[in-house]
């Protein structure tokens, strides 16, 4: 049996050993989810809702100790667990105590004048089994938030968290356990790839996937063969774009925080700063001096942890050591650890940076904020949309008009002016990639809905014998159509001779 190790990335603590998922073991929870989902779908939303409320409770409770731990298994400092981890979790219940009840009560939709006297409504109708597969950067929020939204739309879910940080998925099943919740409402299958595979292979009803491209795409191909729905939170390359008359300093301190927070290994980290030719010069000695005062430890009393995955620290390094191969310039930093071992990667600042490099390309997922100028807006928008990534964005600019119209020609799901990041934090909005960045939408309304099936249903009083399109088929049909057709779509509609008789003669048969 394959068994992970749970380890402190930033101290190199090992305590203890987990045993991944067997197949059978994922057979039977599925099996489970299945027989849970019969009876949790029945239940009313202000059922589901109290266990939500329950958990907040829990959460706000034991959110320092939880923070901990996450950093533990992470290596991030524990104030940064605790705002991202813990309060968003926290925030998005509260945002489906108050609104779940609109966001999934059936939805009166207008019915056209030629169906009356029918009337129409979409149902929001759980789907069954929620496949929810999850990453290790945010390993406890991007595992239960899904969950969460799975759920209070009536669905039972089956969560693998990541084998990077195999204790976040003990703490997430011990935290539903505390609630508690029926028996198969929600399971956790611990274990990496063949785990994932195999609970893909298992056909859940629908696949919320959080993690890399080319494992997102494995997973909607395998999803394909049995028409799978599957949802994409894949990865970013966010460009942010300072313009001359932006603030200043709250944007360096935006480049910092965006660039370096979790070390950067935040899907909408700001990966390529774009910054006006006008003002680089001050713009960067700012940057570089804020960059500089951060200080690096573990698990408080710093602004910086450690990395998480040492597969991540070869990647930041390759991209960065190509870089300066190509003729880039380290102003700060460099991606070289203190010891060949350290999990500490220094943050790390790049400039004569260009387009084709990988560090401007490809996602780097580390401390690392490469520089670029550019001269015009038209220039900034193209920089900017050069990327086969379209996660998050961010445009600097005390200038309203200019600052929405530069958003909204981003190629990019998400869009912050003047701030970074911080879209995911309103769950108002929906949240989700475009380009390689991903499929599909969650938080916000549509985001709920889409942890459902929305049916249309159109409701006839069905108290006449036929309708006007039905069997059988007479001359009197063939006027009426082509007469009503005139007189509703043409641009000029003439009134045919005998359409009045072969509307009454035909309205009379409906009855
Ligand atoms: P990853 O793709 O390596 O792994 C993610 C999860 O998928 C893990 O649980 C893993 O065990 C599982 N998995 C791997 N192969 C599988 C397969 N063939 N079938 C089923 N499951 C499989 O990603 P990662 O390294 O854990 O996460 C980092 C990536 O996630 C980055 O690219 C980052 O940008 C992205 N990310 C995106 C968002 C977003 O919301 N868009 C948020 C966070 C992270």
């Amino acid at each position: 049996m394959a068994v992970l190790t749970l380890q402190n990335p930033a101290t190199g603590q090992t305590t203890g050993t987990l045993e991944e998922a067997t197949p059978e073991q994922v057979q039977q929870t599925m099996l489970r989810a299945r027989s849970a989902f019969a009876s949790w779908s029945k239940t009313t939303l202000a059922e589901r809702l109290d266990y939500l409320v329950r958990l907040r409770h829990y959460l706000a409770l034991h959110g320092e100790e939880l923070a901990l731990k996450i950093s533990q298994d992470t290596g991030k400092v524990s104030l940064e667990a605790f705002m991202t981890e813990i309060f968003v979790t926290l925030d998005t219940i509260r945002f489906y105590e108050k609104n779940a009840h609109r966001m999934l009560s059936p939805q009166k939709v207008p019915t056209n004048l030629v169906l009356w006297p029918k009337k129409s409504y979409i149902h929001y109708k759980p789907m069954g089994v929620v496949a929810v597969i999850s990453p290790w950067n945010y390993p406890f929020q991007l595992a239960v938030i899904p969950v969460l939204s799975a759920l209070v739309a009536g669905n039972t879910v089956i969560l693998k968290p990541s084998e990077v940080t195999p204790a976040t998925g003990m703490l997430i099943e011990e935290l539903f356990r505390a609630v508690p919740l029926p028996d198969g409402v929600v399971s956790v299958l611990h274990g990496g790839r063949e785990v994932g595979q195999a609970l893909v292979s298992e056909r859940p009803d629908k696949i919320f996937f959080t993690g890399a491209v080319a494992t997102g795409k494995k997973i909607m191909a395998a999803a394909a063969e049995h028409l799978i729905p599957v949802e994409l939170e894949l990865g970013g390359k966010d460009p942010m774009i300072v313009f001359e008359d932006a603030h200043l300093d709250r944007a360096a301190n935006a480049a910092v925080w965006g660039a370096f927070t979790n070390s950067g290994q935040v899907c909408m980290s700001v990966e390529r700063l774009y910054v006006h030719e006008s003002i680089y010069a001050d713009f960067l000695e700012r940057v570089k001096q804020k960059a500089s005062a951060l200080r690096q430890g573990y698990p408080d009393q710093a602004e910086i942890g450690s990395m998480t995955s040492p597969q991540q620290i070869g990647i930041v390094r390759s991209h960065v050591e190509e870089a300066l191969a190509k003729g880039a310039a380290v102003v700060l930093g460099g991606s070289i650890p203190a010891t060949p071992d350290s999990m500490f990667l220094p943050p790390t600042i790049l400039t004569n940076v260009t387009a084709d490099m990988k560090i401007m390309q490809e996602e780097t997922f580390g401390p690392v904020l490469p520089i670029m100028t550019f001269a015009t807006e038209d220039e900034a928008v193209r920089l900017a949309n050069s990327s086969p990534y379209g996660l998050n964005a961010s445009v600097w600019s005390q200038d309203k008009t200019r600052a929405r119209r530069v958003a909204e020609q981003l190629e990019s799901g998400n869009v912050c002016i003047n701030d970074v990041i911080i879209s995911y934090a309103n769950p108002h909005l929906p949240f989700g990639g475009v380009k390689q960045s991903g499929i599909g939408r969650y938080r916000g309304p549509s985001g709920l809905q889409a942890f459902t099936h929305s049916v249309s249903i159109i409701h006839d009083p069905g108290t006449r014998k036929r309708e006007v399109n039905w069997y059988p088929y007479t001359e009197d049909q063939r006027r009426l159509f082509i007469g009503l057709t005139e007189l509703l779509y043409a641009r000029k509609p003439t009134w045919k001779q005998g359409t009045l008789g072969a509307i009454w003669r035909e309205w009379k048969r409906l009855f």
